[in-house]
């Protein structure tokens, strides 16, 4: 294959053919619409991301369905419904979000969609395969506002921090003071939290108190937060 085809490949993977075409993708942007998403951003977010470069090829067919989807080691890819409103939540909640914390890469497409409403954004996996195939594909993205950390983020990124806004996409028992602890001045963290029953969480820092005001917003369903890392 020379270079030509090589270009054009890419480009027809990029746009996404059949199955993961544009109106396949805005066929998902309706049913969020459905669901009560509402921020014009994030819609158009969701719209232009192709969702399918983060999953196995044998699997892209059902990237544009509004379903959680296996990417490896026992993780999944986060279903788009939670990802739109997690994000529409931060979006509505945070003052600024020029230094944005995500725990959980994963497959990257939280990070992808994060990456383009904040400045810079630091996002902490702590299993190295899946960091490694989401930095990639970022990088096939052309998105470069992203720091990778391999590392266990239930501590989040204390040499980092402070943050405008945390955002985990795996869910501990409870709220890690630490990830409290490294917001900045009325930062914002949007968490999953509990075991079985789990709830989706907003957590605001009261100016620059170490006050909190917390609030629930949903019942979810995500992978555990799990301790130490793994290569
Ligand atoms: N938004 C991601 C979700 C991936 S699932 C996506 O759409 O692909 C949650 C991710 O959190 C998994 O990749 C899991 O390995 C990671 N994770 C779990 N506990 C963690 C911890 N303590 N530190 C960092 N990452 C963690």
């Amino acid at each position: 294959m020379n270079r030509f085809h090589q270009h054009l490949q890419r480009d027809l993977q990029m746009q996404g053919v059949g199955m993961t075409s544009q109106r396949t993708r805005e066929r998902l942007v309706q049913r969020l619409v459905d669901q009560g998403v509402s921020n014009q951003q994030v819609l158009d977010l969701i719209s232009h991301i192709p969702r399918h470069l983060f999953l196995d090829e044998a699997l892209s067919h059902r990237a544009y369905e509004d379903t959680a989807l296996p990417i490896g080691h026992g993780q999944t890819l986060s279903q788009p419904y939670i990802v739109a409103r997690m994000t529409e939540v931060l979006i509505g909640a945070a003052a600024k979000l020029d230094k944005v914390l995500e725990i959980g890469t994963g497959s990257g497409y939280q990070t992808a969609v994060l990456s383009r409403v904040a400045t810079d954004l630091y996002s902490v996996e702590r299993i190295k395969p899946l960091q490694d195939r989401a930095r990639q594909v970022l990088r096939q993205l052309s998105i470069s506002n992203v720091r990778f950390h391999h590392a266990d983020g239930g501590f989040g990124l204390p040499k980092l921090a402070p943050f405008d806004a945390i955002l985990s996409a795996a869910a501990p028992a409870k709220v890690p003071e630490d990830l409290k602890q490294q917001l900045g001045e009325d930062g914002v963290l949007v968490i999953p939290v509990g075991e079985n029953e789990q709830v989706l969480k907003l957590i605001v820092r009261k100016g620059d108190t170490n006050e909190f005001h917390e609030q629930i917003l949903e019942p979810v369903k995500f992978v555990p937060l799990l301790q130490g890392v793994t290569r």
